[in-house]
């Protein structure tokens, strides 16, 4: 298998899976417990908290808190902040987040709330001055993401907080899911920012939230103590260890200048041979790991098919619904258009991915598009296009 669907989900690293070993054997307790076992547990929950915060530049371990997933850190968030100042009814985020972000402000907007959706230009980029003229004194909360998880195109985030900071009195919270692990963070001007470990080669059911100091967000999760009363729940202490030594691995070992030649490789020869292959997101001020690219007038679904069965596995960029066939909102808000959005394709390397796996794509690729291609209603257009 070439497994080039990093953004999706990852690998569990063998170190992750190895730090976790003791915990889902003899090392069973509650951390809650006061006894020895319960007290190891607690210790162990202590220490992927630092990993975390250091990974991520937090100025204190106790601005992280634990959570079941990136979902679950953005919805908190975003609720917790609302729920804190209830006579401010506005909110600023993009038209290119997550669902996690996206439909909760959907749902807020039903629910009376206003909320202003930025835009972005053709290569994905934000306008900082549409974000300035925004800002209100109603204004709650800004949600902007780090890293897009279609495109990898990545936002400002330290301009924008300065821009949020000095016009609003409003909090910024970051989804920083797809950005941990590949990219530097700098939390100097975000009040909260999202992480979620599957991303990064610890396992799925686990996340965090940073808060920084003196920001109160009520809970979100109702029940015991646990995080110092910020999150209930008897904590999942296999899997925080393992978000703990991702964290680690990332820090100790941070692969990304191999994964981005890898992935210039791969973008570039299939730009240089497929002759209807474009670009989705500005070409530099992206992810290392993630290539976006449209195959005009092709199914991006029949294309992801012809890959699985040679054993490669890629994602559309185009969540297309069977009945609607409507494109992806990130590719709609770029303004690409439908016959190249239908036909987008996200690659989207890392850790383990190889030079022979590179080759085996950009081998079997082409093939797979003229085949497509020759079968498309549209390849008179194609045709007269090239
Ligand atoms: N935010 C972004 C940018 C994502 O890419 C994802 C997952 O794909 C999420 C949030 C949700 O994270 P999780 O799958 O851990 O709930």
């Amino acid at each position: 298998m070439i497994y080039l669907d990093n953004n999706a989900t990852t690998r569990v690293a063998p170190e992750v899976f190895e730090a976790m070993r003791p915990y889902l054997g003899e090392l069973f307790g509650n951390p809650s417990s006061a006894h020895s076992l319960g007290r190891t547990m607690k210790q162990a929950i202590e220490n992927a908290r630092e990993q975390v915060a250091t990974l991520i530049g937090a100025a204190d371990t106790s601005e992280i808190v634990f959570t079941s997933c990136g979902s679950e850190s953005d919805n908190w968030a975003i609720r917790s902040v609302l729920a804190a100042q209830p006579s401010k009814r506005h909110i600023v985020t993009t038209l290119v987040e997550h669902e996690a972000v996206r439909n909760v402000c959907r749902l807020l907007e039903s629910e009376g709330y206003e909320v202003t959706w930025l835009g972005v230009d053709e290569q994905g980029e934000l306008d900082l001055d549409e974000l300035r003229a925004a800002l209100r004194p109603d204004t709650a909360f800004v949600s902007i993401m780090l890293a897009n998880n279609e495109t990898g195109v990545l936002f400002p985030v330290n301009d924008i907080g300065r821009i949020v900071g000095e016009n609003s009195e409003a909090l910024f919270h970051v989804d920083g899911v797809q950005a941990v692990g590949k990219v530097p963070i700098d939390l100097e001007n975000v009040d909260l920012f999202a992480l979620s470990g599957h991303k990064l080669h610890a396992p799925q059911g686990v996340g965090a939230l940073y808060v920084r100091k003196g920001v109160s967000l009520p809970s979100y999760i109702i029940g015991g103590a646990q995080e110092h009363g910020r999150r209930a729940g008897t904590s999942a202490v296999p899997n925080i260890v393992g978000l703990g030594a991702a964290c680690k691995l990332a820090h100790d070992d941070d692969d990304h200048s191999r994964i981005r030649n890898l992935r210039d490789r791969l973008e570039n020869g299939i730009l240089k041979q497929i002759r209807n292959a474009r670009l989705n997101g500005h070409p530099a001020n992206r992810l290392p790991n993630t290539s976006n690219i449209s195959f005009e007038y092709v199914e991006g679904q029949n294309i992801l098919l012809h890959l699985d069965q040679l054993g490669i596995c890629v994602s559309t960029g185009s969540a297309c619904h069977s009945t609607t066939h409507e494109s992806s909102p990130t590719l709609r808000a770029m303004n690409v258009p439908y016959t190249a959005a239908q036909g987008s394709i996200r690659f989207s390397l890392g850790r383990y991915n190889t030079d022979e796996d590179v080759d085996t794509t950009l081998n079997v690729l082409p093939g797979i598009i003229e085949k497509l291609a020759a079968m498309s209603p549209y390849d008179q257009e194609l045709h007269a296009k090239t």
